[in-house]
Formats: C-alpha cells, sequence, structure tokens
C-alpha cells in the first residue's frame, strides 16, 4: 500500500515528537488500508494529507495570580482539526500532561468520533498544563477567566464549542462561560457545552459519557449473545466517565468490583457502594483512598501508574482514565483471567500491541471514537436545546442519547461486516467515520 506507507512515513517525519498523535493517526490510518485500495483516485487529492493536518493550532500564553499574590504562567491550547461537517468541537483539558501531541491526538480521534454520532459537529480539542489538584475556588476562577480571555477570540456558537473533559468539570465550565460572557457583551449560550441546568445547560449531559458507553456496550454484547446481568466489572478512574457507567452498568445488574483514580485503586468484592465514591470524588474532591476507611472489608492499593487494576479478575473492564492506561502486559493479564469485553470509556486508554492482541484473542473491543462518543452527542443536543430555547427532560434527552449509541454501535458493526472484519469494530468504527467526513471535504473541495 504505497500511498498510505508514504503518507505515514511523511507524518512520522513532520510530526516527530508527536508520541501521541502520531500513535492515533497510524491506528486510524492502517484501519483504512481496505477502503484506500477501493478508491486509488483520493491519492489524486491528498485526502489523507489533508484529513492528518489540523486546520488551526492555537497556543497561547496564560497568566494569572496565585492565592500568594505570585504571578504564575501555564500554556493554552486550542486545535481545531476538521470543520467540513460542522463548527469545531471537543472538550478542553487541564492537566500538567497536555501538550501539543496529546491536544493534537484528541482533536484528531474527535473529527471521527463526532462523524460518529451523525450530528452535524466537527472535531476540536484543547486545555493547558494547568493542574487544577490543590487549587482554591479562586485559583481556578482566575486561570479559567485568563485562559478564556485569549480563547474567546476563537470560538463562538457556530465556529468551534469546548466543552469539559479531564480537569474540566461544571465549576470550569461556569468560569469559563461567565467570562465568554463578559467579554462578549452577549448571551450565546450555545458557545460551551456541559453547563450548568440553571444557565442552559442540558439533562443528561453529566451522566452522557458513562450511561453512553454501557449503551454502546449492551449492543456489542447482545450482537454476540451476551449481556451485563451478573458480570463482574472492573473501571478506572473514579472521575465523570468511569462514575456514570459505574452507575449504568449497576443497573444492568454488572457487579462492579474495582475504581482507581491516579494515586491507587479499591476492591470492593461485594460491589461498589457508588453512593460513596460520588461523595468522594464529586462533593469532597478526595482522593479514592479514603473508600477503603469507610467501606470494611474493601480495599486499597497504591499504584502510582494505575495498572492493578488490571491484574484483578473480571468479565469486562471498563478503563475509563487517561491514555495508554492498557498496555500489552496488562492486556495479557486482563485476558488470563477471563475478560472478553472491553469498552474504552477513556480516549485512546489501549495502546497499539494491546489493540492488536485483544483482537487476535477474540476479545470483544468497543473503541473510544464510538463507545465515549455519548458525551459530545448530548453536548450536541445541548446545543440544540439552546438554540430551541427550550429543554428536553432527563428521560428524552436519555432516550436520544440510547438511540445515538444503539446506531453508533450499528454503524460500526456494519461497516466492519461490508469489509469483511469480522468483530473488528475498531476498523468499523474508523471507516465509517471516514467515510462521512472524507465525502463532506471531497464536497467541499480543496481546502
Ligand atoms: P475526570 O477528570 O472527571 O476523571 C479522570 C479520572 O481518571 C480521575 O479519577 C483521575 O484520577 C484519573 N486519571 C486521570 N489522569 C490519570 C493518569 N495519568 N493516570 C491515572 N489516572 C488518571 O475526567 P473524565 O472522566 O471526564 O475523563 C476521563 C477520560 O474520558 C479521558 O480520557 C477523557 O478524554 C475521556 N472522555 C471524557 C468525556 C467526558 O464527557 N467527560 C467524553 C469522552 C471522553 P485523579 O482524580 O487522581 O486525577
Amino acid at each position: 500500500m504505497e500511498y498510505l506507507n508514504e503518507v505515514l512515513e511523511t507524518l512520522k517525519a513532520k510530526n516527530g515528537n508527536e508520541a501521541e498523535f502520531l500513535q492515533a493517526a497510524y491506528e486510524v490510518l492502517t484501519s483504512l488500508k481496505p477502503v484506500i485500495e477501493k478508491h486509488p483516485e483520493y491519492r489524486n487529492i491528498a485526502l489523507l494529507e489533508r484529513i492528518t493536518e489540523p486546520e488551526r493550532l492555537i497556543m497561547f500564553r496564560v497568566p494569572w495570580v496565585d492565592d500568594n499574590g505570585k504571578v504564575q504562567v501555564n500554556r493554552g491550547f486550542r486545535v481545531q482539526f476538521n470543520g467540513a461537517i460542522g463548527p469545531y468541537k471537543g472538550g478542553l483539558r487541564f492537566h500538567p500532561s497536555v501538550n501539543q501531541s496529546i491536544m493534537k491526538f484528541l482533536a484528531f480521534e474527535q473529527c471521527f468520533k463526532n462523524a460518529l454520532t451523525g450530528l452535524p459537529i466537527g472535531g476540536g480539542k484543547g486545555g493547558s498544563d494547568f493542574n487544577p489538584k490543590g487549587k482554591s475556588d479562586m485559583e481556578i476562577m482566575r486561570f479559567c477567566q485568563s485562559f478564556m480571555s485569549e480563547l474567546y477570540k476563537h470560538i463562538g456558537q457556530d465556529v468551534d464549542v469546548p466543552a469539559g473533559d479531564i480537569g474540566v468539570g461544571g465549576r470550569e465550565i461556569g468560569y469559563l462561560f461567565g467570562q465568554y460572557r463578559k467579554l462578549r457583551n452577549a448571551y450565546e449560550a450555545g458557545v460551551l457545552t456541559g453547563k450548568g441546568l440553571e444557565y442552559g445547560g442540558s439533562l443528561a449531559r453529566t451522566e452522557a459519557t458513562g450511561y453512553g458507553l454501557i449503551y454502546f456496550m449492551r449492543e456489542m454484547l447482545k450482537a454476540n449473545g451476551k449481556d451485563l446481568e451478573g458480570k463482574t466489572v472492573i473501571i478506572s478512574g473514579s472521575g465523570n466517565v468511569a462514575i456514570y457507567a459505574c452507575e449504568k452498568a449497576q443497573q444492568y445488574g454488572a457487579k462492579v468490583v474495582a475504581m482507581s483514580d491516579s494515586n491507587g485503586c479499591i476492591y470492593d468484592a461485594n460491589g461498589i457502594n457508588l453512593d460513596i465514591v460520588k461523595q468522594i470524588k464529586e462533593v469532597e474532591r478526595g482522593r479514592i483512598k479514603e473508600y477503603a476507611n469507610r467501606v470494611s472489608g474493601s480495599v486499597y492499593t497504591e499504584d502510582v501508574n494505575c495498572r492493578n487494576i488490571w491484574k484483578i479478575k473480571a468479565d469486562i473492564a471498563l478503563p475509563c482514565a487517561t491514555q495508554n492506561e492498557i498496555n500489552l502486559e496488562d492486556a495479557k493479564s486482563l485476558v488470563a483471567n477471563g475478560v472478553f469485553a472491553v469498552g474504552e470509556g477513556a480516549n485512546m486508554p489501549t495502546n497499539i500491541e494491546a489493540i492488536e492482541y485483544f483482537l487476535e484473542k477474540g476479545v470483544l473491543l468497543a473503541p473510544a471514537k464510538a463507545a465515549n462518543a455519548g458525551g459530545v452527542a448530548t453536548s450536541a443536543l445541548e446545543m440544540s436545546q439552546n438554540s430551541m430555547r427550550y429543554s428536553w427532560t432527563f428521560d428524552e434527552v436519555d432516550r436520544k442519547l440510547d438511540d445515538i449509541m444503539t446506531n453508533i454501535f450499528k454503524a460500526c458493526e456494519k461497516a466492519a461486516n461490508e469489509y469483511g472484519l469480522g468483530k473488528n469494530y475498531v476498523a468499523g468504527a474508523n471507516i465509517a467515520a471516514f467515510d462521512k467526513i472524507s465525502k463532506a471535504m471531497i464536497a467541499q473541495g480543496i481546502i
């Protein structure tokens, strides 16, 4: 496959120091091989070169003053990757690990995810290397205000619509929205999603990514003659995605026995008490370690890389923390312990060797681009409600989310079948999304 190899080589040469971006691009492009073979004409219009180059990347200084009066400087980003099917859309991540490579990988993946939702949204992502841990409310507010003082020039409800991601939840979205409204002197509710219910937020947005992951998992299991009832589940992370994936899995009768954060993991053989996790993580903003102090019989293990969780025996694993949290060794231990399905709640949580191992061993793998698209899909529903100046009930939004996730699974399954790829839903998702984006790009000419 000469064209594909050439594009991969050029990408490597141009982005040699961007490991995460190269990993994401490699995973997508190699899975598109059968499509490219069918369409040699794509070479003439440099379709792959264009789809892997962001339309725009903005990097900016974010100065702010901490509680001691000391001036701090962070780096802000917004990557507007592909706007062919709608305004750029994607979250903001505040985490010390944030850099250009991570921003580009997330924005690239977002284009494909958004296309799969069937809604008119292009792909983008942004954030900062700011570390919100241990900061006071006022420090968070000052940082968000400074961040928005630059970002507002580049976004808008028909231009680019950010939302939350790691380190950016309801509190941060509130401060960001307040500053945007002040600078624009206009109430453009659709400029950010994940807003509070009092000022234009959508019911079920908080739950959407986690619930959506389980709806996708339900469909994938159903298509393979299985279900969630009575299954043992392990979930990494204890943030927004992990908590609501746990809630919905429990509602379907699964037993979640482990969760984690970046310091370690808890194991509760009786099944995780989610009310206690919510109290610790959502209310107290504390550490998951606390769970073991409050629930007798549960065990906490310290673990900097968050990998101990993958040694626990289970039927289903849901990585919901961060990128590359499952490597080949983890994949081997999961398979050896009987895991038959993996649902990616986090973005790119499984590295390439681990994906290949799962597929080779017949593990059902729900890829992030498809399986965690419920969050952005519900964000798009929030934008629709903002445009209509109207709110749907929780059940209405949840039903739409369920339909969207069911359709995404069907699209992945159909694309995999069409190309004779069996249960490879990873390739199915990439192909189905590429089909939509590429058609829109071709129709719009060389831009
Ligand atoms: P949160 O910040 O709410 O939670 C993240 C969780 O993962 C926390 O428990 C955190 O632990 C843990 N974590 C973060 N970084 C690491 C790390 N380097 N090593 C170990 N654990 C880590 O984020 P979300 O739940 O929103 O996001 C989780 C994942 O889901 C991300 O990959 C995100 O991109 C993806 N995602 C999120 C969507 C959303 O709607 N929120 C939508 C689609 C994807 P600690 O508390 O110690 O930091």
